[in-house]
């Protein structure tokens, strides 16, 4: 077996920590190619000294310089690069066989591309990225012949209850799929009165009831955002209209999704909530791969309880939804919006119940249709992030 050279993009993060754990496990299928991170110098020099990776990319120069001097200090061969543009070197690296897509936000976006029109395996769960280019991102993976496989549990589960021959990249083998049912935790005030979530702080918002992430998808879980988000991908990358993907409020995420066939049949991927099963299904597909998760006690989960979204005290999902239907500027301008609510929210500038209010108010402003190009994507982007930025600061003033 060729041993396969993998690029872990967001390597300090929730789900980067998560992959290099699967990999770990696996040490003959798999080398690392490249580790990225923003600033987080110790976990990057840790991650380094242990997988000898080719490259490390470090976005803030002083950090960069940080982590090269210790790594040349400890005798690693690992050479540092910096800023921005090396995220994209580093996916699109003949020497890269699978990317781990797993940056938080609009940054995601460029490197996540590059890797898709570089062909590569490109194991998605930057969401944002897909998100904001929809058609722009499937149409390179079909042009230069990559392959995306989602890592975000529920669509990963869709993936996994799909028929063996379906490709994202051409929507293959689609025939007879009523529905995709997307779980839902609900988040950690899915019990709570709509008179409460305008005292929410942000401890309470990233407090998961049943998973540990990063910060910003632990708000919008509690905003049931995240879920908005999701809609929007599992549309792009199933080829699905929007009336098609329904959310299922499941507290237990026991189930990770489902899919319903036209002959009655509903098919459904359970596991424990833990991100290295679809981490390790994207590695080793089409085998399956050890992941170091616990198998599932069904005796200790007893119950499956399931429940319509309350879109009234959570309407993030109704935004998304709106959104997509409106086109592609207009989640450029939801997702933007969102990104810059979720920082305010995190720096106690704007309360929870702000957050939907800024996201509606921004994407009323964007264009109406879909960009064709990177750059009209990167011009929306940006437009979003102003407009969201004198709301807010307005907001502050008042
Ligand atoms: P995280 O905050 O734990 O990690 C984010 C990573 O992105 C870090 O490595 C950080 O260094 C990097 N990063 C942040 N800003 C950057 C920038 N400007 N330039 C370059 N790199 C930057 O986040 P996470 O929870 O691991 O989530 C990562 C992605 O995966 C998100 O899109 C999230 O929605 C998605 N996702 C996460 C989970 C999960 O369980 N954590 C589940 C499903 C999907
Ligand atoms: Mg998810």
């Amino acid at each position: 077996m060729v041993s396969k050279g993998i690029t872990v993009l967001g390597s300090s993060g929730s789900i980067g920590v998560s992959t290099l754990d699967v990999l770990a496990r696996h040490p003959e299928r798999f080398h690392v190619f490249a580790l990225t991170a923003n600033h987080n110098v110790e976990r990057l020099l840790g991650q380094c000294l242990q997988f000898h990776p080719r490259y490390a990319v470090m976005v803030e120069p002083v950090a960069a310089e940080s982590l090269a001097k210790r790594l040349r200090e400890a005798g690693s061969e690992t050479e540092v690069l910096a800023g921005a543009q090396a995220l994209e070197m580093v996916a699109s690296h003949p020497q890269t066989d699978y990317v781990m897509a797993a940056i938080v936000g609009a940054a995601g976006l460029l490197p996540s591309l590059a890797a898709a029109r570089a062909g590569k395996r490109v194991m998605l769960a930057n969401k944002e990225a897909l998100v904001m280019s929809g058609q722009l991102f499937m149409d390179a993976v079909r042009e230069h012949g990559a392959e995306l496989l989602p890592i975000d549990s529920e669509h990963n589960a869709i993936f996994q209850c799909l028929p063996a021959s379906f490709a994202a990249a051409t929507h293959s083998a689609r025939d007879g799929i009523e529905k995709i049912l997307l779980t839902a935790s609900g988040g950690p005030f899915r019990l709570w009165p709509a008179s409460d979530l305008q005292a929410v702080t942000p401890e309470q918002a990233v407090a998961h009831p049943n998973w540990s992430m990063g910060q910003k998808i632990s708000v919008d879980s509690a905003t049931l955002m995240n879920k908005g988000l999701e809609v929007i991908e599992a549309c792009w990358l199933f080829g699905l209209p929007a009336e098609r993907v329904e959310v299922v409020v499941h507290p237990q995420s026991t189930i990770h999704s489902m899919v319903s066939y036209n002959d009655g049949s509903v098919l459904a991927q359970l596991g424990n909530p833990d991100m290295r099963t679809p981490i390790a299904y994207a590695l080793g597909w089409p085998e399956r791969l050890v992941s170091g998760v616990a198998p599932l006690d069904l005796f200790a989960t007893a119950r499956l309880d399931f429940e319509r979204p309350d879109v009234e005290r959570f309407p993030c999902l109704q935004l998304a939804y709106a959104a997509h239907a409106q086109g592609g500027y207009a989640t450029i301008a939801l997702n933007a919006a969102n990104e810059e609510a979720v920082k305010a929210f995190l720096k106690r500038e704007i309360g929870f119940t702000d957050i939907p209010v800024l996201v509606g108010h921004v994407m009323q402003q964007a264009s109406a249709g879909t960009p064709m190009n990177l750059e009209d994507i990167i011009v929306q982007d940006g437009e979003s992030r102003s407009h969201s930025l004198s709301w807010i600061k307005n907001k502050k003033m008042h």
